[in-house]
């Protein structure tokens, strides 16, 4: 037995890598919007410390801190000691969900949605009747839900009818334009991504079809369990990531491509272990390979907004960038791009002051930008920006990278045969 509460004594080695020198404070997305220490990355790993240490006697009280924390990553970025603060942090909620305090039943009951196929169907089904009713405006203008879901909702893109997994075959063929094939990815399709994003997905499928890659969807696949891990519901994640090796695993497939930023991260943990996955971001793999480029880029001026699992999580920032060069006629600087939006899986229903304050910063370094289209590659960013932006009157479009491209590729009447018939 060791003295730790709540880390194993490895990860209670990391967190003495930290050396207080503050540097990941200005990164901080709640330490820059509340200016308090026990905010910031610093001051968490501090109280990281103290719960471990049994410092106190009923660590209940002192969990807020870590509540408030978004889980961005933008620490580690910044942090030049290493110091594995999201690994850290997904260590000690699992502890405090454990021996302390159980998920919230809201969030434990939104959490129930994304594993279930059948009771998301059910869901996007009550929401498509609300946005084919109106109704969806009616519920947003009359506030008859809490801030935080009225963004959601707002957010959401006309819901298709069927999923994505619903509506397609199994299998992709390659259609590279000048006819060279260049291999097969597997396609990761998530919960939400497939039953709200649908097109994003279909998007993907031709891109990396005209790129000369076949797509595989293996039909067995599951949730990512990313929002599970990130809430310290442990054992759900690391079931739901066990079952996708075994759906993926069992799949002939150079890579398993992902189009999520958040489902992406969590994927990652698939690269250890048997089999072991190559688990790669769309962006990534488009870019290793060399993008065939659309011949008739798209008018307008274009941001980017960085997700937080792609640029802090995964450390993915040029590879999304060089794409978007290649697709879009004006890429204009969006400042604090990669500062959170205040989205963060269920941060927004847990903590919906701060989320609300980190949006509305976030709109207006938008509105300065004045882009005609703002670009992200992670659903749940997409549904609070596009959600932030309708509620404040504004009817700027937000798109997944995935689309832009194929809007891009869609100007060539070659691709249109080739992919969209
Ligand atoms: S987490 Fe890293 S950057 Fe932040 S205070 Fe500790 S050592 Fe410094
Ligand atoms: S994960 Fe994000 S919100 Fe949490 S301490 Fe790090 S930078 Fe701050």
């Amino acid at each position: 037995m060791h003295d730790h509460l709540l880390l194993s004594p490895e990860d209670a080695r990391s967190l003495q890598s930290c050396v207080h020198c503050g540097l990941c404070l200005p990164s901080c997305p709640t330490y820059l919007i509340s200016g308090k220490e026990a905010d910031s990355p610093r001051g968490r790993l501090l109280l990281m410390k103290s719960l471990d240490r049994q410092a106190w006697a009923d660590p209940s009280a002192h969990f807020g801190h870590l509540d408030s924390c978004l889980g961005c990553r933008a620490c580690e970025t910044a942090c030049p000691s290493g110091v594995p603060y999201g690994d850290l942090l997904e260590q000690v909620r699992a502890r405090q969900r454990e021996q302390y305090q159980p998920l919230p039943f809201r969030q434990r009951v939104t959490l129930a949605w994304t594993t279930s196929r059948r009771r998301l169907i059910w869901l996007t089904a009550l929401l498509r009747q609300l946005q084919k009713l109106r109704l969806d405006r009616l519920v947003i203008a009359l506030r008859l839900l809490p801030a935080a879901l009225r963004v959601q909702l707002a957010g959401l893109p006309p819901l298709p009818a069927r999923s994505f997994s619903q509506a397609a075959l199994e299998d992709f063929a390659p259609a590279h334009p000048a006819g060279k094939m260049r291999g097969r990815v597997a396609l990761f399709t998530g919960c939400v991504m497939d039953s709200w994003y649908a097109e994003v997905h279909a998007a993907t499928v031709r891109v990396l079809r005209w790129n000369g890659y076949g797509v595989t969807v293996p039909v067995e696949q599951v949730c990512c369990g990313a929002l599970h891990s990130h809430a310290g519901e442990e054992q759900t994640g690391a079931l739901l990531l066990e079952a996708n090796r075994v759906a993926f695993g069992a799949v002939d497939a150079q890579a398993v491509v992902v189009n999520s930023a958040g489902c992406g991260a969590q994927l990652q943990k698939l690269g250890n272990g048997e089999p072991a996955l190559e688990i790669v971001d769309v962006t990534v793999w488009l870019d290793r390979q060399g993008l065939v480029p659309p011949v008739s880029p798209l008018p307008g001026r274009t941001a980017y907004d960085a997700p937080c699992h792609l640029r802090h999580a995964q450390r993915i920032k040029a590879e999304p960038e060089r794409l978007l060069a290649l697709a879009c006629a004006e890429l204009v600087p969006l400042d604090e791009a990669e500062l959170c939006c205040g989205s963060a899986g269920l941060y927004s229903l847990g903590q919906p002051e701060y989320s609300r304050q980190l949006l509305a910063r976030k709109l207006q370094r938008i509105s300065t930008a004045a882009p005609d289209r703002l670009v992200t590659a992670n659903p749940g960013c997409q549904l609070q920006l596009q959600g932030g932006l309708r509620n404040t009157g504004s009817d700027l479009p937000v798109a997944h990278i995935m689309t832009v491209l194929d809007s891009a590729y869609s100007r060539d009447p070659a691709y249109r045969t080739a992919v969209m018939a």
